[in-house]
């Protein structure tokens, strides 16, 4: 029996046999060809079956997972048409006469290595997908599969590393499983896991080399523990946490769609983050009760010019069915930091979490902001929309003034039009800077509500970019001051009437719900999975004993302090 620790990045527990995912390696040989005509064609058979194989990822992406995931496979097609790419591929195979294979080889990994130049994460993360897309017209060339050998049974998936068209080509009723060497709980196969609600553990120590494939396996996509070849004990352990997982996350599903109150009858609302009709409606599907973080980038992000404001529209309407009349939270914009969209007007900068990021746009674009809240309204307006828009990295007072009155433009300029408002509507900021916690009293004033983004004012009140894996362990939430700046936050909001919730991934950890509850937060919103569980634990507690346990906690001087105390309330 060998044993490993990875990181947990989707939780669940696997038992089954290993199966070692070895992608098709392609050499590429490199000679001069007599008829670059010829070989130019067999090229473009290449690409275009690379383009087919794309299309049906997407759909199969889109129909099994959800849109974000099928959005990058669309972005992979993108690569495919860009017309830099295909002129140098022109020029190395037409003039130089290169063969196809050395000519792609070269043409796509000159293009990896210019995005892997660039300073901002977004574009770096674009170098993966060239050279993802590269395999695959290299395959294609070589008229090769995607993987050698096939999965034909259920098995534990380990592999080196995992590409999302790796992940999405699998028959997902064959994965029980995913395990990497590589990767961090963001990257793609901890994202598509989750969504495929299948267990995952990431970042593992070991040589797939020693792994045989068909021996058993466990894996524990919440402790990140993985197994090879258990003891007879160990699999009887294994199996009977399995067998509890399962019957606690189906009680947490049955339970998911009544109301999430303490012991003692103290209500929150428990609401989903989405990025997407789709994901509204696993959101509805999971129990969440309504949308406390509607994140809207993804309309504007893997595309080359600005969504016009009547396809903004469809896009909100679309979202706005699926939620009927329920609360339904729309953060405006978030572009910057890793998020880039070249069309908008961002420059390299050499700290972009500190540059031209979200609402600070409004000054030099406030036309952005304008046409996305004019969208937003005439789709709420048509429609039972239970409307509360919000702005991200509010940093001072001016902000929320000046964004006030480009709203009231806004729906000027509808009314104008003679088109309808939102019967409800509210408006708010995000809290996630923490100038503005700090200054929570005043702000609470202008605004109907906060939302805390703990992923962003974790990293702001840290000094921890959260991009970089060198310093990620420095960025808990847990830390003191971090919590007292939520603390903050729900006083100063509390003392004027103004309601507090919570859209960073701190909302759906289990482990801080008596601690948010003692805190007197509002309104829990998280990735809809995590609504059962969430459900669950709110359940188990009574207020006043919240109220001691969120005292203790921010008392603590330390994070570990605080996260060793908080595992000894939270049953595992
Ligand atoms: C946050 O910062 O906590 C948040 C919810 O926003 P995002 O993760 O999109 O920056
Ligand atoms: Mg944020």
């Amino acid at each position: 029996m060998k044993q490993y620790r990875g990181l947990a990045a989707s939780a669940g527990i696997a038992i089954g046999p290993a199966w070692i995912y070895r992608p098709t390696q392609v050499t590429v040989e490199r000679r001069l060809v007599a008829d670059p005509a010829a070989e130019w064609a067999r090229l473009q058979t290449a690409l275009s079956m690379a383009r087919t194989q794309l299309q049906a990822l997407e759909a199969r992406a889109r129909e099994n997972i959800g849109a974000d995931e099928a959005a990058i496979f669309s972005a992979h097609q993108l690569f495919l048409e860009d017309e830099e790419l295909l002129n140098s591929l022109a020029g190395l195979v037409k003039e130089q006469r290169l063969n196809a294979e050395a000519a792609v080889h070269d043409a796509f990994e000159h293009y990896a290595q210019a995005l892997e130049s660039l300073e901002e994460a977004y574009f770096k993360a674009r170098a993966a997908d060239v050279r993802d897309v590269r395999a695959r017209v290299l395959r294609s060339l070589a008229g090769a599969g995607e993987s050698e050998g096939e999965l034909t049974q259920p098995a534990v998936i380990f592999a080196e590393d995992l590409s999302p068209s790796d992940t999405v080509q699998f028959d997902r009723t064959k994965i029980l499983g995913l395990c990497t060497v590589k990767g961090g709980p963001t990257s793609h196969t901890a994202i598509l896991a989750r969504g495929l609600g299948l267990p995952a553990v990431v970042s593992t120590p070991i040589n797939l080399a020693e792994v045989d494939p068909g021996t058993l396996t466990i894996l524990d996509g919440t402790t990140g523990g993985v197994i090879i070849g258990p003891t007879l004990t160990e699999l009887d352990r294994a199996r009977k946490r399995q067998a509890e997982w399962q019957t606690r996350r189906a009680e947490q599903l049955s339970a998911a769609h009544a109301p999430a109150a303490t012991l003692d009858g103290h209500t929150v609302e428990v609401v989903a983050n989405i990025g997407s009709a789709e994901d509204a409606q696993q959101a509805l599907e999971q129990g969440a009760e309504g949308v406390g973080l509607f994140r809207t980038e993804f309309l504007y992000l893997d595309r080359e010019t600005m969504p016009t404001e009547a396809e903004q529209e469809a896009s909100y309407r679309a979202v706005f069915a699926v939620m009927g009349s329920r609360p339904m939270v729309v953060r405006t914009l978030d572009i910057g930091g890793d998020k880039a969209v070249p069309y908008l007007g961002l420059q390299q900068e050499p700290n972009p979490f500190l540059g031209w990021r979200a609402i600070r746009m409004i000054r030099e674009r406030p036309d952005i902001l304008e046409g996305q809240l004019r969208a937003l309204l005439a789709a709420g307006g048509e429609a039972e929309t239970d409307l509360r828009i919000m702005l991200p990295m509010v940093s001072s007072l001016g902000e929320i003034t000046r964004a006030r009155e480009i709203l009231a433009q806004a729906q000027a300029s509808l009314q104008a039009q003679g088109r309808p408002l939102p019967a409800r509507f509210q408006f708010g900021i995000m809290i996630e800077v923490p100038s503005a916690a700090l200054l929570a009293d005043h702000l609470a004033q202008h605004v109907d509500f906060f939302s805390i983004g703990t992923n962003d004012l974790t990293q702001y009140a840290l000094a921890v970019d959260r991009t970089n894996e060198r310093v990620t362990k420095l960025a808990t939430p847990y830390h003191p001051a971090v919590l007292r700046l939520i603390k903050l936050t729900i006083d100063a909001a509390h003392a004027h009437g103004k309601w507090v919730g919570l859209c960073g991934e701190l909302a759906g950890d289990e482990m801080a719900v008596p601690l948010l509850l003692g805190l007197g937060l509002d309104e829990f919103s998280m990735a809809p999975a995590s609504v059962p569980g969430v459900k669950a634990a709110i359940r188990r507690w009574t207020l006043p004993a919240c109220r001691a346990v969120a005292a203790e906690a921010v008392a603590q001087p330390q994070a570990i302090d605080v996260l060793d105390y908080l595992r000894g309330l939270t049953p595992r």
